[in-house]
């Protein structure tokens, strides 16, 4: 792995320098360029924007690692709330939520998790609207594919996540391409051990274009995340292939991440769901972004060296 990627994502994951990086003046801009904002209000401004753009929206409310019951049960509410605002302002046709399972219990108990991301399920379905889960690192992977496997059991909606730097997850894919089966396939976001990911990015793009045409080759509906310039012609050339129509997939890309291409992509019918994340724990999200390219880490250094 590139050593930058490796220093920002171990920082990610380090206390002191959450809090350096949280007690900093950071510009609101850096952080708002990938996050839509603390508040629900903010939440659904940013959706309400990308919708009546002719994009559609998964929200995030930000938080994970959780190990504390009580920060478990708030972050509950949120989405409750969220999705009761959804539904009141007439978004959850457009728009639906996406949880990690950290942030509801997991690493309290997997039955603690299961019970919060439940009432959250329950609440998008009253709601009008569909849950996905996150998918972590790979320490939760089996865990978080128990718990989808129970939650479809009365809500076949809820949609799985693969990461393609797994070297299992082709495996997955055709586990999980079953008729009804929502899975966003993304290539993966933390740093894992050679052992079971990828390390090499060509591996891992080859092990995506293996995965998306396990995924729409079934009968599921594939959600590709992805901002690849490379990947997203294959996507649109295989799914041809497939005999897939716009509309029995879609592409999805992040809040901030090239905006151009999201409506490029839904000008010409497909349909472009918008991952939007929100809430004052934006830290480990932040990383990762940075992470992902040195160019966002310059544009995020300048901005602090600017204060
Ligand atoms: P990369 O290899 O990171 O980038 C490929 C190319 O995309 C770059 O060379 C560049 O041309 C372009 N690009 C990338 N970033 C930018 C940018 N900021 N500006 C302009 N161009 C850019 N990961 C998880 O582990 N679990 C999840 O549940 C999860 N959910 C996700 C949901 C969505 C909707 C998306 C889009 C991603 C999600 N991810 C998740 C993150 C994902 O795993 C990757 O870390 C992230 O998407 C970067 O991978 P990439 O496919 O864009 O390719």
């Amino acid at each position: 792995m590139n050593p930058l990627r490796s220093l920002i994502l171990a920082a990610a994951g380090n206390d002191v320098i959450r809090r350096a990086v949280a007690a900093a003046p950071v510009s609101r801009d850096v952080v708002r360029r990938f996050v839509a904002g603390e508040s629900t209000a903010e939440a659904i401004g940013v959706t309400r924007r990308l919708v009546d753009s002719g994009l559609t929206v998964t929200l995030d409310y930000l938080g994970e690692d959780t190990t504390d019951e009580d920060l478990a049960d708030q972050t509950v509410l949120a989405y409750l709330e969220l999705l009761e605002a959804l539904r009141a302002e007439g978004l959850a046709g457009r728009a639906e939520v996406s949880v990690k399972l950290t942030a509801v219990g997991q690493l309290l108990d997997e039955r603690l998790a299961l019970t919060n991301v439940s009432r959250i399920c329950a609440a998008a379905q009253e709601s009008g609207t569909t849950v996905t889960l996150d998918m972590e690192d790979h320490t939760t992977t089996d865990s978080t594919l128990r718990v989808l496997a129970e939650l479809r059991g009365t809500w076949p909606t809820v949609g799985a996540v693969v990461q393609a730097y797994l070297r299992r997850t082709v495996e997955d894919c055709a586990r999980l391409a079953g008729e009804g089966s929502r899975v966003r396939l993304c290539k993966g976001a933390y740093a894992e051990p050679g052992e079971v990911a990828y390390q090499d990015k060509h591996e891992v793009n080859l092990s995506y274009v293996r995965c998306l045409n396990v995924l729409l080759a079934g009968d599921g509906y594939p959600m590709f995340a992805t901002h690849d310039p490379r990947l997203v012609p294959i996507v649109d050339a295989r799914a041809a292939h497939h005999g897939r129509k716009p509309g029995s997939f879609e592409f999805q890309m992040l809040y901030g991440i090239r905006p151009d291409e999201q409506r490029r992509l839904a000008e010409l019918g497909h349909t472009v769901r918008v991952y939007v994340p929100y809430g004052v724990r934006w830290y480990g999200y932040l990383m990762r972004r940075l992470a992902e390219r040195p160019a966002n880490t310059a544009f995020f250094l300048r901005a602090l060296a600017s204060r």
